[in-house]
This record gives C-alpha cells, sequence and structure tokens, in this order.
C-alpha cells in the first residue's frame, strides 16, 4: 500500500503507481505530478467537474486560465485550432520543454480550463514522468501549479504536500525541478507574438527561431494594453516583505549591507536571496541556478520567520528576465540605488 496522509496518495514513479495516478485522473480526480518548471496539479482537461476542482483545492480566482499539458505535438490539435505556422516552429525547437502556447481553444475542450477564454495555453514538459501519465491517462492533462493561490510555486513534492495536503487525491515524489521558474507563455494569437510570463525559454531564442520580433508585456517596448488574466494577481510572494534593490552592483551591495544592518538593529529577522549576498563574495550570480532554488528560498525563509527578506536586481537576459519578473511580483518595495527613492509597489 502507498503512504498517504489524510487522504493524499504519496506515489512513487514507477509503471504500476503511474498506472494508478492514471486512473485517479480518469476517474475525476487531482494529481499532483513533476515537471522540468515547477508541480503541475493536474485533471483531466476534458472534465469540467475535475476541471473545477483544480481551482477549489488551489483556492484560485476563477479568471485565471490554467495550462493544457500534452504528451505529444501531435495532441495539440485535440485543444487548440487554427494553428499558425509559428505554431510548428516553435514546437518543433522547444517541445518538450518549458514554452506554454496561447491559441485558439479548441471546441470540444471545457471553457472553464481557459477561465471562459476563446484562446487557451498549451505545453508538452520536458519530464518522464509527466510525460508518462499524460499517455496513460490517454487526455490532455490540465495543470496549474501545484500549489495554494498566493504562495510561491512548489518545486519540491515538500512543497506540494506543505500546500495541498487533504485536499487533492495523491501527490508523485520526484526530484526538485530542473528549472524552477514556470513556462514561458507565448500569446500566439495576435500580429506579433507576445509573451505574457517571462519563463523558462528565453525571449532571444524564440526571437531567433522565429526570426521576428517577440514583444514582451510589461515592458515598455510593447505599446498595446496585453490581456492575461494570471498578471493582475500578486502570485509568487513570500509571507515575508521582500525588498528588491536595484541599480549600479557595487552601490547595491552597500546598500543591501546598510539595509540589513538596520532592519537587525530594529530587532528584525534578515535574510538574502541571492548567494552572492549571502556569501557576501561580490560573485557574478548564476541566473540559472538562482531560479532553480528561488522558491525553496523563499518558502524556507517563511518557516524560518524571517521579517525581511532582501534581492538584488540581475539582468533581465536569458532566464534572468524570468526571474526578475517573479522578483518584482514577490517585492512589497523596490529601492532604486542612486535615486534613493523608495517605490512602493501598487
Ligand atoms: P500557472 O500554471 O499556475 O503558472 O498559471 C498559468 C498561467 O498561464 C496563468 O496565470 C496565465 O497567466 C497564463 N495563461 C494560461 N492560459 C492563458 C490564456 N488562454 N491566455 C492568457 N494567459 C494564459
Ligand atoms: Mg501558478
Amino acid at each position: 500500500m502507498p503512504a498517504s496522509i489524510k487522504g493524499t496518495l504519496l506515489l512513487d514513479e514507477n509503471h504500476p503507481s503511474l498506472k494508478k495516478a492514471a486512473n485517479i485522473i480518469n476517474r475525476g480526480g487531482l494529481v499532483a505530478f513533476p515537471t522540468e518548471t515547477v508541480y503541475g496539479l493536474g485533471a483531466a482537461a476534458t472534465d469540467p467537474e475535475a476541471v473545477n476542482r483544480i481551482y477549489e483545492a488551489k483556492g484560485r480566482p476563477a479568471d485565471n486560465p490554467l495550462i493544457v499539458h500534452v504528451s505529444d505535438p501531435a495532441q495539440l490539435k485535440t485543444v487548440a485550432r487554427d494553428l499558425p505556422e509559428k505554431a510548428f516552429k516553435l514546437t518543433e525547437r522547444f517541445w518538450p520543454g518549458p514554452l506554454s502556447l496561447v491559441l485558439p481553444r479548441a471546441e470540444g475542450l471545457p471553457a472553464l480550463v481557459s477561465a471562459g477564454l476563446p484562446s487557451v495555453a498549451v505545453r508538452m514538459p520536458d519530464h518522464r514522468t509527466a510525460l508518462e501519465l499524460i499517455r496513460l491517462s490517454g487526455v490532455p492533462i490540465a495543470a496549474p501549479s501545484a500549489n495554494r493561490s498566493g504562495k510561491p510555486s512548489p518545486t519540491t513534492y515538500r512543497h506540494v504536500l506543505e500546500d495541498l495536503t487533504g485536499r487533492i487525491e495523491a501527490v508523485i515524489k520526484s526530484a526538485p525541478c530542473s528549472v524552477g521558474v514556470e513556462s514561458t507563455v507565448l500569446d500566439l494569437t495576435g500580429e506579433t507574438p507576445l509573451i505574457l510570463r517571462p519563463g523558462g525559454v528565453s525571449r532571444e531564442e524564440l526571437e531567433e527561431t522565429l526570426g521576428c520580433r517577440v514583444a514582451v508585456a510589461g515592458l515598455k517596448s510593447f505599446p498595446g494594453k496585453p490581456l492575461s488574466p494570471g498578471m493582475k494577481y500578486r502570485h509568487y510572494s513570500p509571507r515575508a516583505a521582500l525588498i528588491l534593490v536595484a541599480g549600479h552592483p557595487e552601490k547595491r551591495f552597500a546598500l543591501v549591507k546598510a539595509l540589513a544592518y538596520r532592519y537587525r538593529s530594529l530587532g528584525l529577522k534578515v535574510g538574502y536571496l541571492n548567494p552572492s549576498i549571502r556569501d557576501d563574495l561580490k560573485q557574478k550570480v548564476d541566473p540559472e541556478r538562482l531560479a532553480a532554488t528561488l522558491y525553496e528560498l523563499m518558502r524556507r525563509m517563511d518557516q524560518q520567520e524571517i521579517d525581511i527578506i532582501l534581492a538584488e536586481e540581475i539582468e533581465i537576459t536569458g532566464i534572468g528576465l524570468a526571474v526578475m519578473n517573479r522578483l518584482k511580483k514577490a517585492a512589497t518595495r523596490t529601492l532604486r540605488v542612486g535615486s534613493g527613492k523608495l517605490q512602493r509597489k501598487s
């Protein structure tokens, strides 16, 4: 008998266990499973009641759409329609991988999957267990991140248990997620491809593959008002106040030290997010490493009841764009060295 806590089964990654997980999915249940980005909370995308349970278990607002996971590029046609040439170029290069494509939703797919939008986000994860689970289920699997809404995304099965024990049927135990931040969400329904959420595949890689400019929602270079329902929510946030220090690297470092001193003298517990400041070394941050450990660090600091998390900005190239996006969303304040101005995040 597999272990179970408060009704939530802990399953291994072997074939019989994954068959059990697939049966749960087919009966309308919820299974948290590993992917290369973060752990997903899966239900049969074809079953509106099961999809509704995802929103309930997470406490997720009903207007925040999910991502549909497929096990094969050919399965894309069952969930999306009117596929543009760009979609084929991208799936060929980046699937399996951390790229979700927003496309017109297929008629047969429940509207609830994409919170009633005419579009749907689809991806093929680069993880053996995830792919086998989808294959064994025989249906595409709708899955947002397997955390309670508002908490940092889960990158280990323990994070999933912290948030969802007793609320879902099963969790598949696997190694920590290798990428550590969510997939890039790329909207292909407009004239110009638009990154709604930066993630594991970089803007540079997308532009190189498509041979055209790719816009990023929220950056000044994008003129219009983008619509991504998920973007208005304050995700990715630790309980502690996170202060993001931006500006000239050396001045930044001095300010972080001064802030730590000031807060500690007020009796507050201070934690450093970037390894460079934690180790008191002015080494270059490794953005991949920071991405892979970001949510684990946030959760651990919450457990340690840290009051103030100090984080330094990093360059927004490659995965750095995704890391900075998450840091900005998590930040209660951004402090820019030079101006000395304290900007409260709205
Ligand atoms: P999660 O898997 O929890 O990271 O959430 C999925 C995210 O993908 C949502 O918060 C949205 O920002 C984005 N998304 C999913 N489907 C769509 C869609 N049809 N249109 C725009 N954004 C989407
Ligand atoms: Mg999420």
